[in-house]
């Protein structure tokens, strides 16, 4: 049961840097020390690929 609460601290949300919207999650096991930047599908943005950034 604690475990879960540990994997859920260690999720990171990736927001759309356009619409602002929030299209993917990630572990931040996969981060590094730097801020996460990817190019990703965003639904919102007509299904664009746009920039995601990570965020709290
Ligand atoms: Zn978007």
């Amino acid at each position: 049961m604690a475990s879960k609460s540990k994997e859920r601290k260690n999720r990171k949300k990736l927001k759309c840097s356009e619409c602002g919207t929030v299209n993917y999650f990630v572990k931040k096991n996969h981060v590094l020390q730097n801020r996460l930047e990817l190019k990703k599908l965003c639904k919102t943005c007509d299904s664009k690929h746009t920039l995601h950034k990570e965020t709290k």
